[in-house]
This record gives C-alpha cells, sequence and structure tokens, in this order.
C-alpha cells in the first residue's frame, strides 16, 4: 500500500455552498438583544454596521448558502487547501492514531481568516460601501482583511490592539503594504479610547476595547464607513465552513472519516468552520465524530467562563450576545497566542456546547509551544500559537490513542503559520514563556463584569 501523505483537490473540487448551522441547530438559539434597550435585535439595527447581504446571512435559516463567483475566484489563488497526513509525528509519538491536518497557513496572509475577509470584502463592495473599520489582536485579521480590501477596493482602518502593535510590528508592516491605515489601540480617535486612556496611559489594549474603536468609527462616520468582524458572527462562521466542506471531500479521498475535530478558539470561526459540517454529519447521517474546541487557559470562555447575555465589545457598543464571556470589560494576560485572548465565543457555539454536542479543553501555554516545536521539527511547519492550541490536543489525544492500544482518526485544523510569531518561539527556546493561568479571583469576578441585564440570570 503506498503511503500517501498529501490529499490534494482541484480547483473544481472547490465548494460551491457555505453550510449554515442554523438549519440545523438542535437548540434554540437566543437572540441577540438591542445595546441600549434590552430587546431583541432588529436587522435593521445592524444596518448601520453591515450591509445587508451580511445582515441576511447571519438570521439566514438556509442550509446552503451560494459562494459568489468573485470570491470563488479569489480562493482560488489558495484554495483548496491541502490535507496532510503528519506521518513523521505520528511515529516520532509511537501511536496507532491517524493524524490529519487541514492545513489554512497556505492562505496569502497565512490564516484561515482569509475565508471571511475576502467574502465581506466583495458583499461591502456590491453595497456600494467605500470605507472597512475593523480591530485587530495578533494582525492576523487585519492583515488578511487589508489583503482582501485591496483585492476589492476597499479604504481600511485597523485598530490594532497596543501590545500586539508593539510586539509584532511586522503584521502592521504587511497590513500597511496592502495599503490600510493601522492604529494602537486604545487610540485617542475616539471616546472609547480616550475613555480608557484617561484611566491608564499605559493601557495594553484588548480585542473588546478595539472592537468598541472601530465600531464607533464606522456608527459615527454617517454611513460613509462600514464595520468588520473577524470572528464570533454567524455570517463569519459560515463562510469559514469551507474548511470542513474540503476536509470532508479529503477524509474520503484518505479511506478514513475522523473520530475527532479538533481547534483552537479564539472567537470559534476555525474551529466551527472545519466542525460544523462534521456535526451536520452527526445530526443528520449518524456519524458520531468527538468536536473538540481547545482554548488557553489564560483567557478560558468555555471551561469556566459564565453562559449569560454580554457585549462583543468592552465599552458596551454592540448587540448584547448569549454567551460562555469572562465579562467585556476583562483584559486577558498577554499570552503570545493574541487570537485566542477575546472575553466571549461564537453564540452558536456557546449553545452547542451547552447543549452537550461538542467538548472544550483549556491548556497552558508552555505546553502550546512545547507541542508546537515537536509539530515544526517532524512536520516542518512553523505552526501559529493559536493552532499549537489545537497541536497540543491533537498531541494528546493520539498518546490516549497508544495507551488505550487503539487506532483512532483525529483531524485538526493547522489554522495558520507562526512566520510572525519567532519572538514568541525565540522566548520559548530561551526559557522565558510563563504558563499565565487566569487567577481563581478573575474567575470568581466574572458576574461582576457582566452587564445588568445579566446579573439576574447568574445570581
Ligand atoms: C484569529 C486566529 C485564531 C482564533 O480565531 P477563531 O475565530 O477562533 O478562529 C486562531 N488561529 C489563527 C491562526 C488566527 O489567526
Amino acid at each position: 500500500m503506498s503511503e500517501q501523505t498529501r490529499y490534494i483537490l482541484n480547483e473544481n473540487d472547490l465548494p460551491r455552498y457555505w453550510y449554515n448551522i442554523l438549519a440545523d441547530m438542535p437548540v434554540p438559539l437566543s437572540p441577540p438583544l438591542h445595546p441600549a434597550t434590552g430587546q431583541p435585535l432588529t436587522p435593521d439595527a445592524l444596518s448601520a454596521l453591515f450591509p445587508m447581504e451580511l445582515i441576511l446571512q447571519e438570521v439566514s435559516q438556509e442550509r446552503y448558502i451560494e459562494i459568489p463567483e468573485p470570491v470563488r475566484e479569489a480562493y482560488k489563488l489558495y484554495r483548496p487547501t491541502p490535507l496532510i497526513r503528519a506521518r513523521r509525528l505520528e511515529k516520532v509519538l509511537d501511536t496507532p492514531a491517524h493524524i490529519y491536518y487541514k492545513y489554512e497557513g497556505v492562505s496569502p496572509s497565512g490564516s484561515h481568516k482569509t475565508n471571511t475577509a475576502l467574502a465581506q470584502a466583495f458583499y461591502n463592495k456590491v453595497a456600494g460601501t467605500h470605507a472597512l473599520t475593523t480591530e485587530t489582536g495578533a494582525g492576523q485579521w487585519g492583515s488578511a482583511l487589508a489583503m482582501a480590501c485591496r483585492f476589492f477596493d476597499l479604504d481600511l482602518e485597523v485598530y490594532m490592539v497596543k501590545v500586539s502593535y508593539q510586539q509584532k510590528p511586522y503584521r502592521r508592516f504587511l497590513m500597511e503594504t496592502y495599503g490600510a491605515q493601522v492604529f494602537a489601540s486604545p487610540t485617542d480617535r475616539t471616546q472609547a479610547g480616550r475613555a480608557i486612556l484617561a484611566t491608564n496611559p499605559d493601557h495594553p489594549g484588548s480585542l473588546g476595547i478595539a472592537i468598541s474603536e472601530a465600531v464607533e468609527v464606522a456608527a459615527t462616520s454617517g454611513g460613509k464607513k462600514k464595520y468588520s468582524l473577524g470572528s464570533v458572527l454567524n455570517h463569519v462562521i459560515l463562510h469559514q465552513t469551507v474548511i470542513g466542506e474540503e476536509a470532508l471531500k479529503q477524509m474520503d479521498l484518505a479511506g478514513e472519516y475522523p473520530d475527532m475535530v479538533i481547534g483552537c478558539i479564539g472567537g470559534g470561526s476555525n474551529f466551527s468552520g472545519i466542525a460544523f459540517p462534521f456535526l451536520r454529519e452527526n445530526l443528520r447521517n449518524g456519524q458520531r465524530t468527538r468536536l473538540i474546541a481547545v482554548e488557553p487557559t489564560a483567557a478560558p470562555s468555555l471551561t469556566r467562563g459564565i453562559y449569560a447575555y454580554d457585549f462583543g465589545d468592552t465599552a458596551g457598543m454592540t448587540p448584547l450576545m448569549k454567551m460562555y464571556t469572562l465579562g467585556h470589560s476583562f483584559t486577558p494576560p498577554a499570552i503570545h497566542a493574541g487570537g485566542l485572548r477575546y472575553h466571549g465565543m461564537a453564540p452558536t457555539l456557546c449553545a452547542l456546547y451547552d447543549a452537550g454536542y461538542i467538548e472544550a479543553v483549556a491548556v497552558p501555554q508552555r505546553s502550546v509551544f512545547e507541542a508546537a516545536v515537536l509539530f515544526t521539527c517532524t512536520e516542518g511547519i512553523l505552526p501559529a500559537p493559536e493552532s499549537a492550541h489545537a497541536i497540543r490536543v491533537a498531541i494528546d489525544e493520539a498518546l490516549k490513542a497508544k495507551e488505550a492500544g487503539e487506532k483512532r482518526v483525529i483531524l485538526f485544523n493547522l489554522s495558520g503559520h507562526g512566520h510572525f510569531d519567532l519572538s514568541a518561539y525565540n522566548a520559548y527556546n530561551n526559557g522565558q514563556l510563563e504558563d499565565l493561568a487566569l487567577p481563581e479571583e478573575e474567575i470568581a469576578a466574572i458576574p461582576s463584569r457582566l452587564p445588568q441585564i445579566s446579573q439576574s440570570q447568574v445570581a
């Protein structure tokens, strides 16, 4: 039997449809609420921020939504992405498990974020939008959207979390090369930013604050600018399902079916993108794949957070969403996986986790880098610190399979490469990384960080 390593699809196999989990939700989803009134949000209320087509996708109950041809054309620059059997890693672990990974780091900006960036830029362009605003943590989302805005001829303002702006200047240079304007958040350009700076001029920033700034700029632009979010929302997760749809075909080429699908979670988009098509097979076609979401112990939204209505941003400008949250004013420890430092999580993913359709596990930073280095030294690809959370758990599961003496088929999403994260690897290599688990006092204080409307629910 030949030992195939890469499972490659043709351009013709590029999916024609995204998969919408809302059509198959086995549990009801609590509606988003208006931030001022606490009443269920009308699609109209979102129109200051998003073009109508994306708002319709946000609430659509259609199972499949067609990928527009200009978006498919742009996807062809890097899709279908490869599915790779980690044979060299399997050998080193001496495990009977078969480990597969879907590699999204081949996208031009280096992560899965390009999948939704291209779609969002396209829908904004056809709606007549001239400029977008957004936030970025580590810079992957900002650089994906910067490229997409250049492709579809839109201006872009990026509010970048200050600690990342300082730690990761190369991501900023990439965004600027694509033509975006990048600001270190909190800035003095917005009320939300000025309020934070007044209490602490050296505030390191957070995704929640950067979202407040980007939302404020779009909401007060008199319709000239729209806002774009890189994760969490239903339409973003919809766009990411292209990952799982391809992976289903590729596992078929490999003649196997995964016993488990693993992904890291920041806002939940890359995990949901690979996992939801497999969840559909569980729900509709009797498969029994385990779906495992991995988060850092420094920002453990699913495993330690509270399931309650909370704001998506720090200033309380976004709609209230029911999600597992650490509290919207939470500033997570400065771990190197910047993309996983968010207080909340995608509402669909949260509802599915709450109902037991998805598992979650939290892992500390040093064990993540240990896994990342082992992966780099066996498979050759240096993973993004975010993606390495999924590798950690894939390795742990492969070792459990070895202990049990069972062949288990493991699929994980390698959401991006880590070529802009080499200073984090340098810190790890020199023994300078800490685990930075969230202190118990911080966990105990979550209820006090929730908005009034949630207090009654958690009391
Ligand atoms: C942004 C990012 C993440 C986390 O965001 P999700 O929406 O949870 O996917 C994970 N991996 C990489 C490489 C990222 O850029």
